[in-house]
């Protein structure tokens, strides 16, 4: 049952004893997102537009603002104290603007996107009581790395291209010292491209609609918190985990440095082709190592 032709009440949307309920909401919204088929092309076009602008703003100011408030306000003592590198004054500011800017312009080159999955061109299905979890495992792991390995490849062409940094990677490296407003803080194609293989990967591998939306919501998530500056993962320390995740402290270190560290959640492309740094070299004083 693909995502454009499903027939309501069916079948459980998510087919998990429990969340009955949460069956029946899941299947008001997705009442509600199906109709927009309803509308025609450049209606259903400008209708989703506003609406994922509208949940990209949302997401935005909810999750960074809590994470500003409690890393940069509530607990800074703690988690940003004085005496490690500060976000220079007015800075916030400014990544608040680049943001207000980029999301909504994203929303609107994501669009065409939904709208193939609503016509039933991508390979996204609502719940198959044939999928085994084991399946879905395997199928979130293949979305991981295929989507892990082009953003590092993305983000590295972005630094080796001239024109291409110039003009659309550039505007993200004015934060030496990011806070988590950074994390949207880009040119809008930057973030465009980023969100291709994401998009992509459904075109060619069937997924559940909901493990999608999660891992969308997920990735949203880490972006923010890798630039947040805050090392959950013992980066500073060496930890066992810092060396396969690529923890804040190693986006913090792109930042400030450039060439180092393009992945996204692991440190795989980077160890391999010799960008990778390793954070707790910095607060160690040794050196960097390929
Ligand atoms: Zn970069
Ligand atoms: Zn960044």
């Amino acid at each position: 049952m693909n995502v454009s032709a499903y027939t309501p009440l069916d079948a459980p949307l998510i087919g998990i004893e429990g969340l009955e309920i949460a069956d029946v909401y899941l299947q008001q919204v997705m009442d509600l997102i199906a109709s927009t088929n309803e509308l025609g092309l450049l209606k259903q076009y400008l209708v989703l537009s506003l609406v994922v602008a509208f949940w990209a703003y949302v997401l935005f100011f909810v999750f960074c603002s809590i994470s500003y408030y409690i890393f940069f306000v509530r607990w800074k003592y703690i988690f940003r104290p004085d005496s490690e590198p500060q976000v220079p004054v007015g800075q916030v500011r400014r990544e608040i603007m680049l943001s207000m800017w980029s999301l909504p312009t994203i929303a609107f080159l994501t669009s065409p996107w939904f709208m193939l999955q609503l016509h039933g061109y991508s390979q996204l299905y609502i719940y198959d009581p044939t999928v085994t979890w084991t399946q879905t495992g395997l199928t979130v792991l293949a979305f991981i790395v295929f989507t892990d390995s082009c953003i590092y490849w993305i983000h590295r062409w972005e630094h080796t291209f001239p024109w291409i940094y110039k003009n659309i990677h550039k505007p993200h490296h004015e934060w030496k010292v990011p806070s988590p407003y950074a994390s949207y803080a880009f040119h809008p194609l930057d973030g465009y491209a980023q969100s291709v293989p994401y998009h992509l990967f459904v075109m060619f591998c069937p997924m559940n609609v909901f493990v999608y939306m999660l891992m969308f919501v997920l990735v949203q998530l880490w972006t923010i918190g890798i630039h947040d500056s805050v090392d959950f993962i013992g980066d500073k320390k060496g930890s066992w985990i810092s060396k396969i995740v690529n923890g804040s402290m190693h986006h913090t270190i792109h930042h400030s440095k450039f060439i180092y560290n393009y992945g996204q959640y692991f440190t795989f492309w980077d160890k391999l082709l010799g960008s990778h740094y390793e954070p707790c070299l910095d607060y160690e004083g040794a050196k960097k190592t390929q």
